[in-house]
């Protein structure tokens, strides 16, 4: 990879690069029918007339998929286009019972936006071309000496987000996706599992020397990851340039990325312009959206992880690493915000939910946005932690409670009581313990009076254990320092 990248940025040629996303919007139900829009299930058991495409059925376009295409497109600076319209797109293939796909060609629901990407060591836009509704196609499952026909998938909901060539390397391509995710995400648009297909991209390439007209642009499918597709970027970058400069020529073609081989190889040649017939579809009414309705779309936006990131750091002081990481998931975000924003330390709220909470939701198998608690129990918690009322240690077994049934809706504070967690700051009780402490370790208590200092370290982790973790770590050191004075 490194090796690829660094060829391309010493290279005579420069790449051209342009993002055809496919994102699969979150409606409970399919585009123009009342089917479930659940992934797996039995084979064509999520299917009605309607989705298969039988004759005399009639269309009825879900007005939340609308709604999910408009909020995507003010989230990416689009203008909204008041009146658009849906078009059939012709094609024969098995997986696509009506033969044609419904979509959108010349009147999108959006068009004209920006996407800012950091791009080397600043920001870049790329430009927005068009987002528009469609309905995705059915699945063909290759078996040994067969092949089947599963429709379940077939007329689900899709937003093609369609961007300029304003991308010109394998990094742009990893954080234009990324950027991308993370926005529909927030929005709640699509749960872009790139695993399970809801979210997938092809990548138009071509490259040029400076000065020279555009190249011919080869178009690579089958990305199922970021990863993927920035060494699909690299790879083809490399092919492209190889042909170039032994004399070849490039075909305008459609190629298809082999992740476990590494490499790509063509579908198909594209020898004429496709031709896909496209007509208005006569059985769905214009797509009408009225500035109230933008309006209120644009009211339901949460902050962008953009905007959160910078906040994050300005506010609460927090670095560009722990900001980056709490921003990951918009549900783990919400609950720092809520934790933070009613007043408990920042920094310790920040570092519970990247360190025990993160661990423990992993552990459980749990979607952040079922966390069985919420901001304000870990703000109680992370202000039990700043007053010193309980270690830190402490705080994590509280957390891993918390996760507990039997403890659901418990406060950290009854927690903390009904497991005796509290910290122990009586002095002469730590004295003590420091004290027999010393006297059961002569050696490590010579070898501090002796100049090694960082032997109290051990004398520390010695008192920790007795008291069961929860003597105050900061007044065992100072005690243990007195106790050690030659
Ligand atoms: P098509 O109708 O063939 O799909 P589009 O105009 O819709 O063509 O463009 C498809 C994608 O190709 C867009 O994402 C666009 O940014 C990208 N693209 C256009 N021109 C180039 C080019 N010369 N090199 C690389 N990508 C390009
Ligand atoms: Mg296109
Ligand atoms: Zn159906």
């Amino acid at each position: 990879m490194a090796e690829a990248n660094t060829a391309a940025a010493a290279s005579e040629y420069k790449a051209v690069i342009g993002l055809e996303v496919h994102a699969e919007l979150a409606t409970d139900s399919k585009i123009y029918c009342g089917c479930s829009t659940t992934f797996g299930g039995e084979e064509n058991s999520h299917v009605c007339p309607g989705c298969l495409g039988m004759p005399g059925t009639l269309p009825l376009l879900n007005r939340k998929a609308v709604e999910y295409c408009v909020k995507a497109g003010l989230a990416l600076n689009c203008k909204i286009n008041p009146f658009s319209r849906q078009d059939r797109k012709h094609y024969f293939y098995p997986d696509l019972p009506k033969g044609f796909q419904v979509s959108q060609l010349d009147l999108p629901v959006c068009q004209n936006g920006w996407l800012e990407i950091k791009s080397g060591d600043g920001v870049k836009r790329v430009g927005i071309n068009r987002i528009h509704i469609e309905e995705d196609a059915g699945k063909l499952i290759h078996g040994a000496a067969d092949t089947k026909i599963d429709c379940n998938r077939g007329a689900t909901g899709l937003i093609e987000i369609v961007s300029e060539p304003d991308m010109s390397s394998p990094e742009d391509v990893y954080a234009y996706m990324e950027a991308l995710r993370e926005i529909l995400l927030y929005t709640g648009v699509s749960n872009c599992k790139m695993e399970e297909g809801s979210l997938r991209c092809d990548i138009n390439i071509s490259i040029h020397k400076d000065g020279e007209p555009y190249g011919v642009r080869t178009e690579m499918k089958n990305l199922n990851s970021l990863s993927a597709a920035k060494a699909a970027t690299a790879y083809e970058i490399k092919r492209q340039e190889k042909v170039l400069r032994e004399g070849g020529v490039l075909f305008q073609a459609t190629l298809r990325w082999d992740d476990d081989k590494g490499l790509n190889y063509v579908m198909r040649v594209k020898e004429h312009a496709d031709e896909y017939y496209y007509f208005p579809e006569p059985d769905i009414m214009p797509i009408v959206v009225t500035p109230e309705e933008i309006r209120l779309i644009r009211d339901t936006l949460p902050e962008m992880p953009k905007a959160r990131r910078e906040r994050y750091r300005e506010r609460y002081g927090l670095s560009e690493y722990d900001a980056g990481i709490l921003t990951v998931n918009k549900a783990l975000s919400d609950l720092f915000d809520q934790a933070a924003g009613a007043g408990a330390p920042a920094k310790t709220c920040a570092n519970l939910i990247m360190g025990d909470v993160a661990r423990l939701l992993g552990e459980k198998g749990l979607p952040p946005e079922q966390a069985p608690f919420d901001g304000s129990a870990l703000a109680e918690l992370a202000n039990l932690v700043g007053e010193g009322a309980i270690s830190s240690s402490a705080a994590s077994k509280v957390t891993e409670m918390l996760f507990e049934p039997v403890y659901a809706g418990k406060s950290p504070k009854a927690i903390v009581e009904e497991m005796d967690l509290g910290q122990v700051s009586d002095e002469s009780a730590l004295r003590e313990m420091c004290r027999q402490v010393v006297a059961d370790n002569p050696k490590i208590a010579a070898d501090y009076r002796g100049g090694k200092k960082q032997a109290i370290s051990a004398l520390v982790g010695q008192v920790m254990k007795a008291s069961q973790g929860k003597a105050n770590p900061g007044m065992v050191n100072r005690l243990l320092q007195e106790l050690l004075q030659p």
